[in-house]
């Protein structure tokens, strides 16, 4: 049994004997088994953290890019009082009527049908707009 080839033509005759001689050594070896665990959560987390970057790298593309087409839209359209069009940060969606599932900044990177669909109930107001329209409600 000391020739390697025969051990190696025995094991593989032998799997389940082999298991149970490495379970049993990984028992007795209890130091070995907490170190490879250690380095397999290290290997893990590592591996976490990796992907999180470049998940974090994919989601500020989509968002930049989203915002880029709202603001474009938004610009495109114009304030529907004044019709200032100038920076698409200072025009937002002003929604009229009772029927807002959601804030369009707030979902900007949701599902684009869903997102569109709620802007479509919108207007398009710059902020002193709608800063005064909120006004006008308030004093009603
Ligand atoms: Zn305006």
């Amino acid at each position: 049994m000391n020739n390697p080839e025969t051990r190696k033509r025995w094991n593989k005759n032998h799997p389940e004997k082999v298991k149970q001689s490495k379970k049993k050594w990984n028992e007795n070896n209890p130091a070995y088994q907490k170190q490879y665990r250690k380095d397999n959560i290290k290997k893990q987390k590592q591996y976490r953290k990796d992907n999180c970057e470049e998940q974090k790298k994919k989601n500020n593309k989509h968002y930049k890019e989203r915002n880029l087409l709202i603001n474009n839209y938004k610009i495109s359209h114009g304030c529907a009082i004044c019709g200032y069009n100038k920076c698409g940060s200072a025009l937002c969606f002003h929604h009229e009527g009772d029927d807002k599932e959601f804030s369009i900044a707030s979902m900007k990177t949701c599902n684009w049908e869903r997102v569109n669909k709620e802007i479509k109930k919108c207007v398009i107001l710059c902020s002193n707009c709608h800063a005064e329209l909120h006004e006008q409600e308030k004093r009603m």
